[in-house]
């Protein structure tokens, strides 16, 4: 099957009973048991006892995923920061070393730079992910683990998934990667080496801003013991009602990310061709600093750019209020277009490359007419004193 048709056909064979040609949503917490002594594995995930060990949407919802990233199994949760605490806490233990790009989600960093060293005893670096020589000169003896997430959320840094995958392989180190930037459409890390691919499914995957919920893919072993040991006992599982969104929402997955990416594309071309732009980055444009590398990795270039205006945080404001059709708001990926301005003083900004720490845009490109959007962005700009 073709990545479309799966998007289309595949999680939707649940129905045996009426026939229904879309798995319906099995809202039941708790399934009948055996009555005749078969013996029951309580915390086990191959049958169904309890909505919290496996529920039947959720198995759909994973069968359209893996059928996606060709992975051989798929672990779904509550939301994205749950499907990475579940890697980080399900596969590392007191005493590993962990390299995590610098460039990260903030729960990551929250995650990476005081909740796994303070309480669990693990040792981090945090570096930039986008030079993978830099990756190898801070591999050490008791590196168990990589993560990288690229494209990089906020900046659009791009680290090179197969030559970090080469520096991984041979010291038995697991490489993780958060594709949510790109969905499962545009890059397949697993493909280029990766162990895991991680999503926040609540971003494209999903597509309407409606849902959360996020995604780990990999080979059977790794994904059977994320899924004992952090769905069954940490319990940050995805409900029936959110898995049934997200397998229809990912129905038009590869109609929507064709569309984000050309609008994308047409928005940061103009943005770079203005004079009032400080940079304008999106991993399509050769202007990118790793554009070379995105063009080796990714199918399509998706729809987030991060991008500076020549002016004070006074001008950033006075920006930010004057759009109208652009809603200044978190996540990403949705019809809408969302803008997220990072201010100067956000604690965050001191760890991304230093021409962002003037304040920057992230712009998650929606499904309106990239003429509109162009068209909301230039009077924002006109209403700032740009232009
Ligand atoms: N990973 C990336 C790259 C993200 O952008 C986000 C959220 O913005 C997450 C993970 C966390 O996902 P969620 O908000 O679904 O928990």
């Amino acid at each position: 099957m073709k990545i479309n048709t799966a998007c289309v056909h595949s999680g939707n064979n649940n129905d045996d009973f009426y026939g229904a040609l879309h798995t319906p949503i099995y809202l039941t917490s708790n399934y009948r048991l055996p009555t005749d002594g078969t013996p029951v594995d309580w915390s086990g995930i191959n049958s169904n006892i309890y909505a919290r060990n496996r529920n039947v949407n959720q198995t759909a919802l994973e069968e359209k995923l893996k059928a996606l990233e060709e992975a051989e199994d798929c672990a779904t949760f509550a939301s994205g920061a749950a499907a990475l605490h579940a890697v980080f806490a399900t596969l590392l233990k007191k005493g590993d070393h962990v390299i995590c790009s610098q460039v990260c989600y903030s729960s990551v960093n929250i995650l990476f730079r005081e909740v796994l060293p303070e309480q669990l005893g693990i040792e981090v670096s945090m570096i930039d992910t986008t030079d993978a020589k830099n990756v190898g000169k801070h591999i050490k003896s008791n590196t168990r683990m990589i993560h990288i997430e690229t494209p990089g959320n906020p900046t659009t840094g791009i680290s090179d998934i197969s030559e970090i995958a080469k520096l991984a392989s041979p010291g038995n180190i697991l490489l993780s990667v958060d594709g949510t930037f790109a969905s499962p459409l545009y890059q397949k890390p697993l493909a280029l080496g990766a162990d895991l691919v991680v999503h926040s499914m609540t971003k494209y995957i999903n597509g309407h801003g409606d849902a959360l919920g996020g995604c780990v893919l990999g080979n059977k072993k790794l994904i059977e013991k994320i899924k004992l040991t952090a769905m069954v006992n940490f319990g940050g599982i995805l409900s029936p009602f959110n898995a049934y969104l997200i397998n229809r929402g990912l129905v038009t997955l590869p109609l929507r990310m064709k569309q984000h990416s050309i609008s994308a594309h047409k928005v940061a071309v103009h943005l770079s061709a203005l004079p009032c732009i400080r940079f304008a980055y999106y991993p399509g444009l050769d202007s990118h600093p790793q554009h070379t590398v995105a063009a080796k990795q990714m199918v399509g270039y998706s729809g987030m750019i991060s991008f500076a205006l020549k002016g004070d945080e006074k001008t950033n404001y006075l920006f930010l209020n004057a759009l109208s059709l652009i809603s200044h708001a978190v996540s990403l990926g949705d019809g809408e277009t969302l803008i997220v301005y990072n201010e100067v003083t956000s604690e965050k900004i001191k760890y991304y490359p230093q021409e962002f720490h003037n304040g920057f845009f992230r712009l998650s490109i929606g499904l309106e007419d990239p003429d509109d959007i162009i068209e909301d962005i230039n009077m924002a700009l006109t209403g700032a004193g740009l232009m």
